[in-house]
């Protein structure tokens, strides 16, 4: 099963692995990059994912994983302004 991403209000973290679901939850409201770069560091160091290229980030099986929609629109958000 692979890991999948998804938005979440009210947690302790900007970014929680959730091992029962194989889901890493993100915390509205931080700046994109920071929200990528956390993401990149715990399935690389914590889940032992291979590396992707550039802001793709992959499984630990090495297929990519699909960011929320809902993130990727505060992305173009950010770099309206
Ligand atoms: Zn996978």
């Amino acid at each position: 099963m692979c890991v999948h991403v998804s938005m979440a209000d009210q947690l302790p973290a900007m970014v929680v692995w959730d091992p029962d679901e194989v889901c890493v939850l993100v915390a509205r409201g931080f700046p994109v990059l920071d929200v990528v770069r956390e993401l990149r560091a715990l399935l690389t160091i914590d889940l032992g994912a291979p590396e992707g290229n550039g802001n793709v980030l992959l499984c630990f099986c090495g297929a990519r994983v699909p960011l929320p929609a809902e993130l990727l629109a505060c992305t173009v958000a950010a770099e309206a302004c």
